[in-house]
């Protein structure tokens, strides 16, 4: 392109130079076909530097088509309130483009409709293949039908899209099992498991009574019930033989279920089960907090109702997901007592991996074609796997692993 370029520029400035001799020329202004011949000369100057100027437009069209051959790819991702899905936008953008597509990344911030319009614009501009993670997964049935209409493929991205048949294939972490190593993880802290291998009361609080309160996640997204329900598989028991006590009483998923993963929904409810139900003196041992940004909000409202680690009346175990810097920290500071960690990038990489098969015309690699039905179809998935983080392991399991810089922990 560059010597295109230089060889164009070069070839107007001879044109120019040689023009401009002829009109400089001693004598030159006296000649009578003086002014025809000069026309004559700058038409010629003139259609030479517009096909010069179309061959460079050509050529230059090329290149940067060129850069983008594989075409375009929309990713969806539901908000930048949370670290993780920032993460996830550029893992899989940054891949998307070095095998050469154009990536059209964006977040709706929650927001229904934003997002149903991001997807309507992502198909007018052509994409090729859309990976989602949806806000609500039962509201983008009528945006997949434009997209099976116009044959584009589809990749649910962590979060199930449910009620619709066009969605291709899931790629997702086992949301089962974080259930399953949050509830684990709580009652290690508690005591009530001796380790994270334990699989019945073994530990120096086998026998409780133990406080507990359970948060669930958003309602709308399916991965909240897998994810509760994965740990109620390891609390209900516990609760049934009175080793735990909810004191609250709430303990279906409805009744603790977090619209929008919000923090403040949930403080405001940690805020009203203490005022209902811990007035008498009785302390809460552990909170089930599915997600980092609602184990935060859990935690503010613990300490303004005099929890504190400084104090005999101890924050109690909170858990948590996703491994959000702020709750490292917290962590680290000996308040949060542990997360969950699901690497993005490995999720990115899958995602990626198949939209860019069903591009080819090729299968994509799963490995459970069971466990998630939309309503309409069993959509077959690709499962990664989930770890428990706490303070023993933070540092081999996040940092030396690359997911979170060892200074941005301060
Ligand atoms: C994700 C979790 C995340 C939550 C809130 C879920 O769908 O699987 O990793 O904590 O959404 O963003």
């Amino acid at each position: 392109m560059v010597i295109v370029r230089q060889s164009f520029i070069g070839l107007a400035l001879r044109f120019f130079s040689s023009f401009w001799s002829r009109w400089t020329r001693p004598g030159m202004a006296h000649k009578s076909n003086f002014h025809s011949k000069g026309i004559k000369l700058i038409k010629k100057v003139l259609g030479i530097v517009a096909a010069g100027a179309l061959l460079v437009a050509t050529l230059t069209g090329c290149a940067s088509s060129s850069t983008s051959e594989g075409g375009l790819i929309g990713v969806a991702m539901p908000t930048q309130s949370s670290t993780r899905w920032i993460s996830d936008g550029n893992s899989i953008k940054d891949a998307l483009t070095k095998d050469g597509f154009t990536v059209d990344l964006q977040y709706a911030e929650d927001d229904i409709p934003t997002q149903v319009s991001q997807l309507e614009a992502m198909l007018t501009k052509g994409a090729k293949a859309l990976i989602i993670a949806a806000i609500d997964g039962t509201q983008l049935t009528d945006v997949l039908q434009k997209a099976a209409d116009a044959k584009v493929p589809v990749i649910s991205y962590d979060r199930l899209i449910r009620d619709s048949a066009n969605v291709d294939y899931y790629a997702t972490f086992d949301n089962f099992k974080v259930g399953v190593l949050q509830a684990t993880s709580l009652l290690v802290g508690m005591g009530v498991y001796a380790s994270e291998t334990s699989t019945s009361a073994d530990g120096p609080n086998a026998k409780g009574p133990l406080n507990v309160e359970l948060f669930a996640g958003s309602p709308d997204d399916n991965n909240a019930t897998f994810f509760f329900n994965g740990a109620m598989s390891v609390l209900q028991p516990l609760i049934d033989s009175k080793v735990l006590v909810v004191k609250s009483g709430q303990t279906e998923f409805t009744k603790v279920a977090t619209l929008r993963w919000d923090g403040a929904v949930a403080q405001k409810r940690m805020d009203d089960i203490l005022v209902g139900s811990y007035k008498g003196g009785a302390k809460v041992n552990g909170v089930l907090s599915p997600y980092d940004g609602l184990s935060r909000g859990i935690m503010a409202s613990l300490e303004a109702a005099g929890y504190s680690n400084s104090t005999a009346k101890g924050l109690p175990f909170v858990t948590g997901q996703d491994a959000e810097v702020l709750s490292v920290k917290s962590m680290i500071a000996g308040e949060q007592y542990s997360t969950i960690f699901k690497d993005t990038r490995e999720l990115a990489a899958v995602a990626v991996k198949m939209a860019e098969a069903l591009l080819k015309g090729e299968t994509p690699e799963t490995n459970d074609t069971t466990t998630y039905n939309n309503g309409v179809k069993v959509v077959p998935s690709y499962l990664l796997t989930p770890y428990i983080v706490t303070t023993d392991n933070y540092k081999k399991v996040l940092v030396d692993s690359g997911y979170i810089k060892e200074a941005d922990l301060g």
